[in-house]
């Protein structure tokens, strides 16, 4: 293969890594609500919620304004309160553990097993103290973590656990539905997930109290229920009971999520396809670490994380992102592990007991991946991925 001229990239745009797919339907399904009388609060929002739940096999779904306001109101129904300890990973988005603190608790990070790059239930056991009220296991990149161990140890120690399952939507675990194990699971509908409702975000659960406590939550606090009114002063009265917030969905929204899960189960196959194309074209060349799967999970693949042993190629990761980058393939990097950032510096936290974390950050560089993706688009990232490897090899 050529080396690389700057004037010459192998693409002349830049592919993203991540981005949405969407159809004359999924824009019919939007005008149809435009036409109609409900935009938000309307019969669409029950009916994204009642499609979704029966897709992954839960009782209960609420919908929410974005995924992390859905985690903000997970770790609320959980009673997450100041002084409560919650687990979870350090490579995920600042969402996982931002919601914890949003309720006064604090995250405790509990290291990633090197090979899954998910939260290791060795790790999270070790963490676990009598102020412990929650784990929240992230399935990253669509790989769905160690769930049983996990349900063991909540089970053992009475904690909640809130599965974080923004790339997992589709994905399964021995079997079961992600969405039907953990006790809350949250999906997220950004553009670069699943399937997207812009900005949207839903929790399911079988638990029939955690579902009446996120009603409340992403309302104000505020119920009408008869059943629940401690009085009732007539037919335009209401009380608030909890201090929520306006977290809600709007119809709109909703009804492009029920046109985008119609498509859901082939979206999943077609990144299915494209990892293992890439796992085909990547087998044995030396350097490069293919993403590991436990063989309980079957993922959905929102992420193709690939690491370089960069001392194989005297290069850094940065030359070698850069370099992908130079081609016009949008590589990134998923993610800058969360005790990392200056808040949480702030707060004391470090890197401390989670040395699987720091090893994975210093060589990790996500690859495009997206249903849309053609065929030549897969061929121009195994291109510039073998054509820079070799490169930066050779080099002296
Ligand atoms: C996207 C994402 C979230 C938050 O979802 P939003 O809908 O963007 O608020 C939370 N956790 C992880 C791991 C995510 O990737």
């Amino acid at each position: 293969m050529d080396n690389f001229d700057p004037k010459n990239p192998i693409r002349t745009s830049m592919l993203p890594y991540g981005s949405q797919w969407l159809d004359d339907e999924d824009r019919e399904a939007v005008m149809k609500v435009l036409r109609g009388d409900f935009i938000t609060q309307g019969p669409a929002i029950a009916a994204f919620e009642q499609a979704i739940a029966e897709h992954v096999g839960a009782r209960y779904a609420v919908a929410f304004s974005n995924g992390t306001a859905a985690l903000h109101g997970a770790c609320f129904a959980a009673g997450i309160g100041p002084g409560d300890e919650v687990i979870t990973s350090p490579i995920t988005f600042l969402a996982s553990s931002n919601c914890v603190l949003y309720q006064g608790g604090k995250p405790v990070f509990a290291d990633i097993d090197p090979h899954t790059y998910n939260i290791d239930p060795d790790r999270v056991e070790e963490r676990i103290t009598s102020r412990t009220r929650a784990i929240i296991p992230v399935d990253f990149t669509g790989q769905p973590a160690e769930m049983d161990r996990i349900m063991a140890l909540a089970e053992k120690h009475n904690l909640v656990v809130i599965e974080d399952a923004a790339h997992s939507l589709g994905a399964s675990y021995k079997g079961r539905k992600v969405g039907s194990i953990a006790h809350m699971t949250m999906f997220s509908f950004h553009p670069v997930k699943h399937i997207t409702t812009g900005e949207g975000g839903m929790i399911v659960t079988d638990d029939e109290e955690y579902y009446r406590k996120l009603l409340l939550f992403r309302n104000h606090g505020m119920t009408r229920n008869p059943e629940e009114l401690e009085r009732n002063d007539g037919p335009w009265y209401y009380e608030m009971h909890a201090l929520g917030f306006n977290y809600r969905m709007t119809d709109l929204q909703a009804a492009l999520g029920s046109s985008q899960l119609r498509k859901l189960d082939r979206f999943v196959q077609q990144r299915r396809d494209i990892a293992r194309t890439y796992n085909e074209a990547f087998e044995g060349i030396p350097g490069l670490v293919m993403p590991k799967q436990h063989p309980d999970a079957d993922s959905s693949w929102h992420l193709y994380v690939l690491r370089w042993e960069t001392e194989n190629f005297r290069a850094t990761r940065r030359e070698i992102f850069e370099g992908l980058r130079a081609q016009n393939i949008g590589v990134n990097v998923h993610y800058i592990p969360v005790y990392r950032q200056p808040y949480y510096k702030g707060l004391g936290y470090s890197a401390e007991g989670c040395p699987n974390a720091e090893q994975y950050y210093e060589t990790a560089i996500s690859l495009p991946i997206f249903p849309r993706m053609t065929a030549d688009d897969v061929r121009d990232v195994i291109q510039a991925v073998t054509q820079t490897t070799k490169q930066l090899r050779e080099r002296g």
